[in-house]
């Protein structure tokens, strides 16, 4: 007879304990629902209106506490207790093939980072097209051994430098929802840029158009 071996597949549920909605008013799960239709005058063509509005659960596993950090204004990475290297974005097994995937530890970060690379951004989605030209930067948080993206505030996009300290400056707790959005970055407050030189206004120009199409933008409101 074949022996079987039980193997639990999955973790057990956790126990919810603390909620926040915000989702805006008026936004209802009302699922897929045909809500209305129209016919043509000489009744040959119809179109149906389906309402198709899902609520969807991210359940974020093993990487909870980066997110729970962030509503906490906490940047929580991960470490590997073998070789000692740190990641956040957060990895949950070391990358490093002397570990053999040895689970990581939660750590706090420092709330400071370096710019890896970075990039000026012309166009966007709608809610954020009033705030163009966006500059976005991969930066390295404390010691990470990978970088991670978000926007990068307070200073000209043609001021920006490889390496150039930054600092996290999160949104208040009231307005933190646990996304990456709930943090920026902004220059070190020691750090000022360097004078103008070929390069910089190389960027200037490039930016210039965009800089005078959002001021159109703001005018029509
Ligand atoms: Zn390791």
């Amino acid at each position: 007879m074949q022996k079987v071996i039980k193997k639990k597949r999955f973790a057990p549920q956790p126990e919810f304990t603390e909620r926040r909605n915000y989702r805006p008013p008026g936004v209802t799960e009302t699922g897929l629902v045909f809500v209305g239709h129209e016919i043509s005058s000489d009744r040959k063509v119809m179109n149906q209106f389906l309402h198709y509005d899902q609520l969807y659960t991210i359940r974020h596993g093993w990487n909870s506490p980066f997110f729970i950090g962030l509503l906490d204004g906490k940047i929580m990475g991960t470490r590997c207790p073998k070789c000692g290297d740190t990641w956040v974005p957060p990895r949950t097994h070391c990358w490093n093939l002397d570990c053999k995937l040895e689970y990581t530890e939660w750590i706090e970060m420092p709330l400071t980072a370096k710019v890896h690379t970075w990039t000026v951004a012309g166009w966007s989605g709608r809610s954020s097209l009033k705030k163009l030209p966006i500059t976005l930067v991969y930066a390295v948080i404390g010691d990470s051994k990978v970088a991670i993206a978000n926007e990068l505030h307070g200073i000209d996009p043609w001021d920006v430098e490889f390496n150039m300290p930054l600092k996290i400056v999160f949104k208040s707790k009231e307005e933190r929802i646990g996304a990456i959005t709930d943090f920026h970055f902004e220059p070190a407050d020691d750090w000022s840029p360097s004078p103008m030189n070929a390069e910089k206004e190389r960027i200037k120009k490039l930016v210039e158009p965009v800089y005078e199409w959002v001021a159109t933008l703001k005018q029509k409101k």
